[in-house]
């Protein structure tokens, strides 16, 4: 191709644009970002930055000089708003951009939760490094912090401000935070490390009004109870961001469907990261998955595949979280109704563990907490079948499964 566009300004965008470079395509280059930044990691934005080990801007996935160096046309600033791939064109305002191929990781923004939105109280979400940064802002003793949602991003949120000796409150509505994500057995025990950090964890918690008192968030629960806060950090998902997309006519289904070398319904478009919902050739389905080492895994694939190869886009879902001194890998995908067994090795209570989630003697996924020389055993593991009995034998080494 003589010109790729690619659109997006996160991880899977920057990483395409790189691999693109690395992989000796000297044709035109332009990335369209629709954030003031060059495209930029997440992750510490709910560790490290909210932590205040790590400034908010310094998680960029390259240096800003790296594009210019590379002749890359980095527009920051820039939302792409039409798309004619009729004509193979990307608008940005009036502005068309010709491509011959064109890649869109535009990602995922978060779920709205209109109560909090329409209460006038102080309420953030967190997605950007102006999100982390005004919350960081905030934090310390004193300061009172409500969570609506125990996920991933919620409770590493609720982590650092504990650390940062702020009071915290969590609400879930499911019986435990990350339920649906780890099971009960796996979910207990983040659910009790939080507890056990002092976070005021109010769990099958129906939220029926949020309203706002001069400076306070008055949040009301179903139970008749209530929780009183100086801010709301509203963490309850996230949506792929479709409307380039639809506005190109584009298949979109829980995200911009594509066969599993990222392509999309349209000649020469490709779709990566968050907001792509792939064929997954392992799985046997497509998957959408909202997790850093994906966005990396489809940008270098896409990549590939722009310059006209027919790379797989087949790694396992990986995911990682740190909260307090607790950190975890997870590999594979466990689907509640997609295992009928979890297996639990190591010291549970002292939080030093592996996890397996097994559909008869398939091992669907797999995790460690604390346990970082297990993370290798745990990709070989996963996916392959195994004597359960063995597995959940402590006495049976990984190595030897
Ligand atoms: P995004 O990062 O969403 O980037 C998409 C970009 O495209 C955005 O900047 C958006 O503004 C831009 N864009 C959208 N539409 C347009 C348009 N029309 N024109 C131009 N630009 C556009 N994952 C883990 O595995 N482990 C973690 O510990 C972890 N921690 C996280 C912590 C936080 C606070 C957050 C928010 C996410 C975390 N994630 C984590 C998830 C991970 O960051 C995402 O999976 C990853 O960012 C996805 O990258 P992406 O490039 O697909 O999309």
């Amino acid at each position: 191709p003589d010109r790729i566009v690619v659109v997006g300004g996160g991880l899977a965008a920057g990483t395409a644009v790189v691999e693109l470079r690395e992989r000796g395509y000297e044709g035109e280059l332009v990335l369209l970002a629709a954030e003031d930044h060059p495209p930029y990691e997440r992750p510490p934005l709910s560790k490290a930055v909210l932590l205040g080990e790590a400034e908010p801007d310094s998680t960029g996935v390259k240096d800003p000089q790296w594009y210019a160096d590379h002749d890359v046309q980095l527009r920051t600033g820039a939302r792409a708003d039409g798309l004619h791939t009729g004509r193979r064109q990307v608008l940005v305002g009036r502005e068309a951009i010709g491509y011959d191929t064109l890649l869109l990781a535009t990602g995922a923004r978060p779920r709205r939760f209109p109560m909090a939105d329409n209460s006038g109280a102080s309420v953030s979400y967190l997605r950007t490094i102006e999100d982390s940064a005004a919350l960081r802002a905030r934090f310390g003793p004193g300061f009172r912090l409500g969570v609506l949602g125990g996920g991933w991003i919620g409770l590493e949120a609720a982590a650092a401000a504990r650390t940062s000796g702020a009071e915290v409150t969590v609400l879930e509505s499911m019986d435990l935070p990350l339920l649906r994500v780890l099971g009960p057995e796996v979910a207990g025990v983040m659910a009790e490390m939080h507890r056990e950090h002092g976070v005021d964890l109010r769990t099958s918690a129906d939220v029926t009004g949020i309203s706002r008192t001069d400076d306070e968030v008055h949040v009301a629960l179903g139970d008749g109870s209530g929780v009183v806060v100086d801010h709301l950090l509203v963490g309850v998902g996230v949506e792929p961001d479709t409307t380039l997309a639809e506005v190109g006519g584009l298949v979109v289904e829980n995200g911009i469907r594509t066969d599993r070398h990222l392509r999309t319904s349209a000649e020469g478009v490709y779709a990566a990261g968050d907001v792509a919902n792939a064929d997954h050739p392992l799985l046997g389905r497509p998957l959408r998955v909202e997790h850093w080492d994906t966005a990396i895994q489809h940008g270098k694939v896409a990549a590939a595949n722009l310059l006209g190869g027919e790379v797989d886009a087949d790694a396992l879902p990986y995911f990682f979280t740190d909260q307090y001194d607790f950190g975890m890998e997870y590999v594979g995908h466990a689907a509640p109704g997609g295992y009928d067994r979890v297996v639990l090795r190591g010291d549970v209570e002292g939080r030093t563990f592996t996890a397996w989630w097994l559909d008869g003697d398939r091992v669907v996924a797999g995790m460690h907490a604390n346990d970082w020389d297990a993370i290798d055993d745990v990709r070989r593991i996963v996916g392959t079948t195994v004597d359960a009995t063995r597995l959940a034998d402590d006495g049976v080494a990984l190595g030897d499964l």
